[in-house]
C-alpha cells in the first residue's frame, strides 16, 4: 500500500481537499530537499497568460503542433510571424513575487532544483540556480537541417531586417510565444536561412506538441525527484504526461505532494495537500513562514544543461 508521510494525510482513497491554508506546505518545506515543478501559472503575474485563462477555460488556442512545422513551410511562415511578435513580450517579461520566492527558497536550502515547464526563462531570470527547462527555453533556436545551436535575439535581429516594415497588430500571446495574427500579415513575412548551412528549418528549442522531451531530460528529472523530499508543484494543471509523469513517481516513491494551483489539476488524486491561491502571494507567505534555513539545507543540485531539440 502507498503510504504518504504527512501528519495530516489519511488514506480515504480521495483527493485531498483544496484549502487556502499553507500550514502543511510550510511544515514539509521546512524539512528542505524539495524539487520545485513549475507551470505557466507561475509566469502569469509577469503578464504571460496561461492556456486555461482566469476562468480555467480552455483558450481558443490550437499550438504549433511538430508535424506541421517540419511538414509544412507554410505552417513554419506563421509560426514565426507569430512568433515574432510574441517574442517582444516575452523578452520585455520580468520575473515576478513568486520567481523571486523560488530563488529564495533555492538559496537558502529549502529547494534543491526546479524543473519547469516554461519556456519563459523567467526562473533564470530572477536568478534561481538550479533550473530544468523540461521544455526547452524560446531564447536558443536550433537549425533541424545542420542541428547548429543558436542565440534567439540574433535570429531576432534578422527577422527584423528582413521585414522592416511588418507591423502585424498581435491578438493575445500564448505562453508559448506564440500570437493571433491574421493572414495577410502571415503571407508578408519574409523567413531567414541558418547562417551555417542556409536551410529554412530554423525551430525554437522548445518541444512542440507532438513532439517527447528527449529521454536525457526526462531521467534528470526522475533522478531529482528520487533525490527529493517532497514534491512542490506551482502553477500547473498537469494536463500533459511530461509533468504529472514526476507527480505519479512521488507519489509512489511516498513522497509528499503539495500543489498550489489555481484550480483542480490532473495530479490532485496524488497530493497530500491543494492549495488554491495566487502563485505569488503564496510563495512570498511560504518565504516568510519558513525558518532561516532546514536543519540541513541542501545545495543547487547539480543540474546539466541539455538541448531539447540537439
Ligand atoms: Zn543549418
Amino acid at each position: 500500500m502507498r503510504t504518504r508521510p504527512t501528519l495530516t494525510w489519511t488514506p480515504t482513497g480521495a483527493p485531498a481537499p483544496r484549502t487556502t491554508s499553507l500550514d502543511e506546505v510550510v511544515d514539509v518545506v521546512a524539512a528542505g530537499r524539495v524539487v520545485a515543478l513549475s507551470g505557466a501559472g507561475l509566469s502569469t503575474e509577469s503578464g504571460i497568460p496561461d492556456y486555461r485563462g482566469a476562468a480555467g477555460r480552455l483558450r481558443n488556442h490550437t499550438p504549433m503542433t511538430y508535424q506541421e512545422f517540419t511538414e509544412s513551410p507554410t505552417g513554419r511562415r506563421r509560426y514565426w510571424a507569430r512568433s515574432h511578435l510574441g517574442w517582444r513580450t516575452i523578452v520585455g517579461a520580468a520575473p515576478n513575487s513568486g520567481h523571486r520566492a523560488v530563488t529564495e527558497l533555492s538559496t537558502r536550502g529549502f529547494v534543491s532544483a526546479v524543473i519547469t515547464q516554461n519556456v519563459d526563462g523567467l526562473h533564470q531570470a530572477a536568478g534561481t540556480p538550479a533550473v530544468v527547462d523540461l521544455h526547452g527555453t524560446l531564447d536558443r533556436v536550433i537549425c533541424l537541417a545542420c542541428r547548429q545551436i543558436s542565440d534567439r535575439a540574433e535570429l531576432d535581429r534578422r527577422l527584423r531586417a528582413a521585414n522592416p516594415s511588418f507591423d502585424g497588430s498581435a491578438g493575445r500571446l500564448n505562453p508559448d510565444g506564440d500570437v493571433e495574427l491574421d493572414e495577410e500579415s502571415v503571407r508578408a513575412f519574409r523567413l531567414v536561412n541558418c547562417t551555417n548551412c542556409g536551410s529554412r528549418m530554423l525551430k525554437p528549442d522548445v518541444v512542440f506538441f507532438g513532439e517527447n522531451v528527449p529521454r536525457p531530460k526526462v531521467e534528470q528529472c526522475y533522478r531529482l525527484v528520487e533525490e527529493s523530499a517532497a514534491l512542490l508543484v506551482l502553477g500547473s494543471s498537469l494536463t500533459v504526461m511530461s509533468g504529472l509523469r514526476f507527480v505519479r513517481r512521488a507519489a509512489e516513491a511516498g513522497k509528499p505532494v503539495l500543489i498550489i494551483n489555481h484550480g483542480p489539476t490532473r495530479g490532485d488524486d496524488h497530493a497530500s495537500v491543494r492549495v488554491d491561491l495566487p502563485l505569488g502571494a503564496a510563495l512570498t507567505d511560504l518565504a516568510a513562514r519558513l525558518p532561516r534555513s532546514p536543519a540541513t539545507p541542501s545545495r543547487p543540485a547539480v543540474v546539466t544543461p541539455l538541448f531539447n531539440a540537439g
